[in-house]
């Protein structure tokens, strides 16, 4: 039965050649989604050893206080890294994400804030989009580290599409409001350190939003931060 499978398998990779999503080359029976030479040289961050002088830190600095920090890629545009991301993001791509947030987990085990986590919180879409997407990434990434680090995904934060007090704004003031409010609803007081976990850091202004969210809310724990690839040209 299992040799039935692996040739019609084979029979449908001579058909639709399976190939890498960063740089296009057709995979080996062994290799999922990325080519080995990709797995292997897509540039790397390494944040998560390097807490005190991480560039999460050093950008977030007197916005939040970050308490541990984590980046997989380093993002630049028209690199393999992009590639990835766009394919996780518009072409059905949980499983990737999966996938490359349990990589990232497995080596997240050795930094010394991961095991004080009490949960992962996504950076939510808005319900349009994630409805039109059916996923939303940056949850799906955290499932791949729940399933590494044996730490729960938190579905807290929502988006506040209802902001109020915006119809004596400007268009554009008000399309900014909207979209970095963030509303927490239900209790999280037992909460002493969670981890904001997003697909790409830029500014961080996402990531203050939600820290504005949470002290709303009343989170007084420790907030750490989780990316999956961070902009380059900051550095
Ligand atoms: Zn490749």
């Amino acid at each position: 039965m299992k040799a039935k499978i692996n040739l019609i398998n084979d029979f449908l990779g001579l058909i639709y050649p399976k190939i890498c999503i960063s740089c296009n080359v057709a995979l080996f029976k062994h290799e999922e989604y990325l080519c080995n030479r990709c797995k292997y040289t897509l540039p790397r961050a390494y944040f998560h050893r390097d807490t005190e002088a991480s560039l999460i830190r050093k950008i977030l600095y007197g916005r939040i206080p970050v308490f541990g920090s984590a980046a997989y890629y380093l993002f630049a545009k028209k690199t393999g890294v992009q590639n990835l991301l766009h394919y996780i993001k518009y072409k059905q791509g949980q499983a990737m994400a999966r996938k490359i947030g349990k990589w990232m987990g497995e080596e997240l085990r050795m930094a010394d804030w991961i095991g004080d986590l009490d949960g992962l919180v996504p950076i939510p879409l808005h319900p349009k989009k994630q409805k039109e997407r059916g996923y939303n990434q940056s949850e799906e990434y955290g499932r791949g580290i729940e399933r590494a680090i044996n730490t729960p995904v938190l579905n807290i934060l929502h988006k506040d599409i209802y902001t109020s007090t915006q119809t004596q704004k400007k268009r554009y003031e008000r399309w900014e409001n909207v979209k970095n409010n963030f509303l927490i609803e239900q209790n999280i007081s037992h909460l002493r350190h969670i981890a904001l976990v997003d697909d790409v850091m830029t500014t961080g202004a996402t990531f203050e939003a939600a820290y504005t969210a949470l002290i709303n809310a009343g989170y007084k724990g420790r907030v750490s931060i989780i990316v999956i690839a961070m902009t380059t040209h900051l550095l």
